[in-house]
C-alpha cells in the first residue's frame, strides 16, 4: 500500500483523498514537511495557485516538495497543481517548481462561468472516454520535448507527463472515475 500526501492547505482536497483510498492506498492529509516525509507519493490539488503559493511558503512546504520531486517520487497536480509545477513565465507570481517542461496561462479557458465539462480520450485509460471537469483551468501554452501528452483537447494538451510528474488542467477527483488517480499510483 502506497502512503500518498494530498496537499491539503486549500482547495479540492478531500475528494483526492477518497479517490486515493478508493484504489486502496492510504491517503496522508499533508500540511507540513514532516508529513510528506512519510509519503512515497504526493497530489497537488486544485484551487487557487496564488493563495496555495502563500501557504507553501508560510508552511516551511516548498523547499520539502522542492526535494520531494527531485528524488523522483510521484507528483501529480491537477489544476492549480498543474500551475505550480510548471514553468515560471515572465510577470507571473506565485511558486512554480519547474517540475515539467510546460507553460500554462492561468484561467485560459475563461472564468469561472465558462467552466465545462468534455469527455476526453485518455489512450493510457482505455477506450472509454474520461469525463473531464475543466473550472478556472489552467490552459497548456507550450510543452518541452520529453513532455508526453496523454490527452488532449481541441488540439491543446490536458494531461501531460514528463518522468515522475502527471499534470491534468481538470479536476478528476470530481467525477466517480477512478482510473486517472490508479494510472498515477501504478507509477
Ligand atoms: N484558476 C486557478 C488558479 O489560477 C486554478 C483553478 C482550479 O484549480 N480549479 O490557480
Amino acid at each position: 500500500m502506497v502512503k500518498v500526501a494530498v496537499l491539503a492547505l486549500q482547495g479540492a482536497f478531500a475528494k483526492h483523498c477518497e479517490a486515493v483510498a478508493l484504489c486502496g492506498h492510504t491517503p496522508v492529509v499533508t500540511r507540513s514537511a514532516s508529513e510528506l516525509a512519510r509519503c512515497d507519493a504526493l497530489i497537488l490539488p486544485g484551487g487557487e495557485s496564488t493563495v496555495i503559493s502563500k501557504l507553501l511558503v508560510s508552511n516551511g512546504l516548498v523547499e520539502p516538495i522542492r526535494g520531494f520531486i527531485a528524488s523522483q517520487a510521484p507528483v501529480f497536480g491537477t489544476c492549480a497543481g498543474m500551475i505550480v509545477l510548471s514553468q515560471p513565465k515572465p510577470l507571473e507570481q506565485g511558486i512554480r517548481f519547474s517540475a515539467i517542461h510546460i507553460e500554462v496561462d492561468r484561467n485560459g479557458y475563461g472564468s469561472q462561468i465558462a467552466s465545462f465539462e468534455v469527455p476526453v480520450t485518455v489512450l493510457a485509460l482505455g477506450s472509454k472516454p474520461f469525463q473531464s471537469v475543466f473550472i478556472r483551468a489552467p490552459k497548456v501554452t507550450r510543452v518541452g520535448e520529453h513532455v508526453r501528452v496523454l490527452a488532449s483537447h481541441d488540439g491543446t494538451p490536458v494531461l501531460c507527463q514528463e518522468n515522475n510528474v502527471l499534470t491534468a488542467s481538470f479536476h478528476p477527483e470530481l467525477t466517480d472515475d477512478i482510473r486517472l488517480h490508479e494510472y498515477f499510483l501504478r507509477q
